[in-house]
């Protein structure tokens, strides 16, 4: 009952807000839960890593939105399972938008109450947990490949059925989203980025790393003068995701040890899912940790048929037979990032 008070009084001030509406002001979103109260779970996913970084003003009751940086805006999705992330970069003359989450409720005001800048759009790799929001923005960086352009085609509805399930929210879809209707719409890339290219935001210059391997169109970012490291779903503080055809092991591990490397120069990881930043010195686990997951003598929970689960030294990959073998990699065809291992 009492989130419901706290829902209502955002509902009215969300009115007024859009009444009286300047460059600046915050404008509050509708409330999340269509009534009572957020479970304990979803209450749960919001303490952690992220309770202990600055909430910005701007959140509302769908986006958390945690200041992890200087400039650094962490836009978290954190009442559906996947707990995405997408980090909002801001210099002196531009913006990057490092991902558009879900796509379950529209991004692009939100960003607007965090920067009046150009904003321009980068994906950390194109699943669709990461793209979701694509098609609201006019500018939009991308890897030149195959998998790129294949997947933005978007996704229609039954290709993220698994992520609009009545069980993939704390509490229910968002108010104000359609279930049945929704689709990762199309984008298109307005330019194209590579390896090592140098993105100038006015003040603030960010590295592009190419780092293959979770997707063909893994990017990281590298913000040297402030100690960032944005990695993608190359590496978040959560479960690794390494199942989807699309994944090629080998290139993970190189990607892994060029990224430990940096990691030694940097002060925090930005990661794409549940903790906006966590410290340094998990890239060189990871590493350890597939290298071993591939050496044959660590045994995986459940079968061959499905993820198969590994906990080695405390990191958790998920993987499949199929990515393990390489049998069914093919770095053209997009993937939904769910459906098939
Ligand atoms: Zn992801």
């Amino acid at each position: 009952m009492r989130y419901f008070v706290v829902g209502l009084v955002a509902n009215l001030l969300a009115v007024a807000s859009t009444l009286s509406a300047q460059p600046n002001e915050i404008v509050l979103g509708a409330p999340y839960a269509p009534e009572g109260s957020f479970s304990d779970i979803c209450a749960q996913q919001i303490s952690g890593e992220n309770s202990n970084l600055p909430l910005s003003p701007a959140s509302d009751d769908w986006f958390r939105i945690y200041e992890a940086g200087p400039g650094v805006y962490s836009i978290v999705e954190p009442y559906q399972f996947q707990e995405t992330i997408s980090h909002l970069i801001v210099g002196e003359t531009r913006a990057l938008l490092f991902d558009t989450g879900m796509g379950f409720l529209p991004l692009r005001a939100v960003v607007e109450r965090l920067t009046n800048l150009p904003v321009t759009v980068l994906n950390s790799h194109t699943h669709f947990d990461h793209t979701g929001a694509n098609a609201e923005f006019d500018s939009i960086l991308a890897i030149d490949s195959d998998y790129t352009r294949a997947n933005m085609a978007g996704f229609d509805n039954s290709a993220v059925a698994g992520d609009i399930a009545p069980d993939a929210f704390c509490e229910g879809p968002p108010v104000g989203m359609d279930v049945a209707k929704f689709t990762v719409k199309a984008w298109q890339a307005t330019g194209y980025v590579k390896d090592g290219d140098v993105i100038d935001l006015g003040g603030r210059s960010l590295q592009v790393l190419h780092v293959p391997g979770h997707t063909p169109d893994a990017t990281a970012l590298l913000d040297a003068d402030n100690g960032l490291l944005f990695t993608g779903d190359t590496y978040y503080d959560a479960e690794l995701w390494l199942f989807v055809p699309e994944t090629n092991l080998d290139d993970y591990e190189r990607s892994l040890a060029r990224l430990a490397e940096l990691e030694k120069g940097a002060n925090y990881l930005l990661g794409a899912h549940r903790s906006a930043r966590v410290g340094v010195g998990h890239l060189a686990k990871v590493k350890q940790a597939v290298s071993k997951l591939r050496s044959g003598n660590y045994r995986g929970e459940p079968g061959s048929d499905e993820p198969i689960v590994f906990v080695i030294d405390g990191i958790e990959l998920v993987t499949a037979q199929t990515v393990l073998d390489g049998s069914l990699y093919d770095d053209a065809k997009g993937g939904s990032g769910l459906t098939e291992y």
